[in-house]
């Protein structure tokens, strides 16, 4: 189980369709990939994905820097190998770049380790079940029209999404933002739950208004009403609402939902696994939020948040944006409304060698 190599990448996957996102063009995603080898020859894999490539050269050379260190190391040590990193790093850390460098290394070792034992990862981390509800959550941006948005919902409903999420936080008055959820609406029927995403544009004020009128019009989640450093104000907005809100996508470190937690300022915690530093940090703030009783749900990366959110007794959902399917043979299987967790050990998943050859750069 020892560690031999470590293999680091970049990767440029584009994108079938431009679309734009807080104020800049989308055409690409980008992923810093670790290839993890063990002495038993068992190889496990890992990769954090951003939508700019500003910096994505950087990430890449502080991973690069950092997977010596874990030569030697056994892929069953995960913890031990998370401390290893975060300490060498500790002056440019924690959080930033830092985790964002760690995370493909981590999240390899845990692929290795579960490969290793031939145990989904899922199983490693708890097994509370196999398969968890699943929303689409790519598609739906403030730039697409009443017709795009209803059309792009349609599409997710007859995929066999039972959830979908929209961007709202661009209309000049909470009646505009509703017009959009009522376009979903109408498009989808009533056998299909929406969420919003208000991506911090809100004053809390405008908030708790435009909140109100959108969990009338039905929405089961609101997702970032304000600035996510504002967690006094995130609290006011859970506190004056019946639907949870969803928040925590931005943070990097524990310490950062502890004081959202004790604060009171969210329903369902939102992890990030890049900003969190990889599987190893995602399960204590789990942990932490299930004694809050809060529920929990993930940033992007289905394909992997699958394994983290069935091991766990606090998960609400899985957000759904196959950001790196172009890089594997198949995603997790969708079966009534739910992803279920591949067999097999790790992740369950294969890479695609060819595509990670052609989309390497
Ligand atoms: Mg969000």
């Amino acid at each position: 189980m020892k560690i031999k190599s470590i293999d680091v990448r970049v990767l440029k996957v584009p994108l079938e369709k431009e679309y734009s996102a807080g104020g800049r063009s989308v055409g690409a995603n980008w992923h810093v990939m670790a290839e993890v080898t063990t002495e038993d020859g068992v190889v496990g894999f890992g990769y954090i994905v951003a939508l700019n490539h500003m910096f994505i050269g950087t990430v890449a050379a502080a991973t690069r820097e950092l997977a010596p260190l874990l030569i030697g190391m056994s892929v069953a040590e995960p913890e031990a190998a998370w401390r290893k990193l975060a300490k060498a790093g500790d002056w440019v850390g924690p959080g930033g770049l830092l985790h964002y460098a760690i995370a493909p290394l981590d999240i390899a070792i845990w692929d290795a380790f579960g490969k290793t034992l031939n145990l989904p990862v899922s199983k490693m981390l708890g097994g509370m079940r196999d398969r968890l509800p699943v929303y689409a959550s790519d598609g739906f941006w403030y730039s697409l029209s009443l017709d795009e948005l209803a059309e792009s919902a349609k599409r997710a409903a007859d995929a066999g999404f039972r959830a979908v999420k929209l961007r709202v936080g661009n209309e000049i008055t909470p009646e505009g933002e509703v017009g959009r959820v009522n376009a979903v609406r109408d498009a989808v029927g009533d056998g299909v739950s929406i969420m919003v995403d208000a991506t911090e544009t809100w004053t809390l004020t405008r908030a708790i208004r435009t909140g109100k009128a959108l969990q009338d019009a039905g929405v089961i989640w609101i997702e970032d009403p304000v600035s996510h450093t504002d967690v006094v104000s995130m609290a006011r907005v859970t506190e004056a609402l019946d639907v949870p809100v969803a928040t925590g996508e931005h943070l990097y470190q524990i310490a950062d939902f502890t004081r959202l937690l004790e604060a009171r300022g969210t329903g369902v915690a939102l992890i990030d696994l890049g900003r969190i530093g990889g599987i190893t940090p995602w399960r204590h703030v789990a942990s932490m939020a299930h004694g809050f009783g809060v529920q929990v749900g993930g940033h992007v990366l289905p394909e992997i948040h699958v394994h983290l959110l069935t091991a766990v007794p606090n998960a609400r959902v899985v957000e759904y944006v196959p950001r790196s399917s172009r890089l594997l043979r198949a995603m997790p299987e969708l079966a009534d409304g739910a992803l279920v967790v591949p067999p097999g050990g790790g992740f369950g998943l294969e890479l695609d060698q060819d595509a990670v050859r052609r989309f390497s750069v």
